[in-house]
């Protein structure tokens, strides 16, 4: 996959009219509808603002929550146009439609240097189906298409890759970041090359561990997962977690970090718990888990395992927690593999939805260099998928 793809700045912006796919899909109170976390909105702003400065029109677009092609009012992007023109200090148009008379009158009335938001993309069917006639007349709305949001790159939606058929397609500031960052990592590496995968199940992941076993020099297994490889070497894993048809794969998949020369680390103590509880008093046991106790953290000497193979990295990359994090007395091991990223002075790229709540939630965001936005994006980026949304961007 090709991940050096043309950006705003490549292209002349000035005195056209812009079609930006941002994600605003932003969560709201269940009530009232009000926006409970901006975030994604003001994220998005650094390319808006450039693009204004520029002189381009720009006409946003998002999608927001599950319509699935059904019009609904609780659904309206209505109070993101609000929170936008707050955020920027100038009006944001708001089209009562998405390609209908409204959007295309408000549309040809823009003027550069001004915005106006289109309403809910998912409210039409032909969004999701990635209908070639409903891309078309999004297209016909403007001259150029930026993409900026990254969190749908993993689907062919209409305004994700669809209108790239019909107009010069480039990212924005917050998908060239990820493409520079997530992209340089997969393809030229900064060595040595560690890749810390955790979480729930094997099954998600198993993708993730294929790509990286190709490119990564050590791959540190731990959470949930970690005691399906666990059994698979002959240890006792009481009532951990277990894939029982996913024990052959993990044999093969440690075998072939053996044949390929990658150091595959598992964890050699965990922290059980009689019970999957918040209250459950933590239990130091070995690497042998007895038949009456689930592991829900790694334990000491895991952390100081894990953490001294990413103490020399040059690039770590980071998808899964280490333990049930959300459980106060279960999330050291996520913690310390945390503290250890910041502390490497590696290039540190942290992937996945839980992943990165987990490091916000702990406090080490600002200590690492890449926190990748797209949930399921970012695994399928990590996957080593071709992603629509970025391979029908212009190459540079
Ligand atoms: P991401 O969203 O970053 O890809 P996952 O969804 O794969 O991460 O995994 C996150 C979940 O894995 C968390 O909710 C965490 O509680 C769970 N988890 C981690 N370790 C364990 C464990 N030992 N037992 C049960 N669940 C675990
Ligand atoms: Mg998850």
């Amino acid at each position: 996959m090709n991940y050096n793809k043309k950006t705003v700045k490549d292209i002349d912006v000035a005195g056209k009219k812009v079609l930006l796919r941002c994600d605003f899909n932003v969560p709201q109170d269940k009530a009232t509808g009000a926006i409970t976390d901006d975030k994604r909105i003001v994220a998005a702003l650094p390319t808006i603002q450039y693009l204004l400065e520029q002189n381009a029109a720009v006409i946003a677009c998002s999608h927001l929550g599950k319509p699935k092609g059904e019009w609904k009012q609780s659904l309206t992007l209505a109070p993101v146009a609000e929170r936008l023109s707050q955020l920027l200090g100038r009006e944001v148009i708001f089209a009562k439609d998405i390609v209908g008379e409204d959007a295309q009158a408000k549309a040809a009335a823009l003027q550069p240097g001004q915005i106006m938001l289109l309403e809910n993309l998912r409210f039409d069917k032909g969004e999701e189906k990635n209908d070639p006639i409903f891309a078309k007349k999004l297209a016909d709305l403007a001259e150029i298409y930026v993409s900026d949001a990254f969190g749908t790159v993993h689907r062919a939606h209409a305004s994700t890759a669809g209108v790239a058929a019909y107009l010069p397609a480039v990212s924005g500031f917050l998908i060239g970041k990820e493409l520079d960052i997530m992209g340089k990592a997969l393809d030229d590496p900064k060595r040595p090359f560690v890749a810390v995968l955790g979480g729930a199940k094997v099954s998600d992941k198993i993708n993730v561990i294929n790509n990286l076993l190709e490119k990564a020099d050590t791959i540190i297994i731990g959470g949930g997962m970690s005691y399906t490889f666990a059994k698979a070497n002959g240890h006792t894993i009481g009532k951990s977690l277990l894939e029982e048809d996913k024990l052959d794969y993990a044999k093969d998949m440690m075998q072939k970090a053996k044949d390929k020369g990658v150091n595959f680390l598992l964890p050699c103590d965990n922290l059980c718990a009689v019970e999957f509880s918040k209250d459950a008093q933590p239990v130091a046991v070995g690497e042998d888990i007895p038949a009456d106790l689930m592991g829900m953290d790694i334990g000491e000497k895991t952390i100081e395992a894990f953490s001294a193979a990413v103490k020399g990295a040059g690039t770590v990359v980071w998808n899964g927690p280490m333990g049930v994090f959300e459980f106060p007395a279960f999330a050291e091991g996520t913690k310390a593999m945390a503290k250890a990223l910041a502390e490497s002075g590696a290039i540190t790229i942290v992937g996945g939805g839980d992943s990165a709540a987990a490091v916000e939630q702990l406090g080490y965001a600002d200590k690492m260099t890449h926190i990748s936005t797209g949930g399921g994006a970012s695994l399928e980026f990590l996957e080593g998928k071709e992603l629509p949304g970025v391979a029908c961007l212009l190459d540079k």
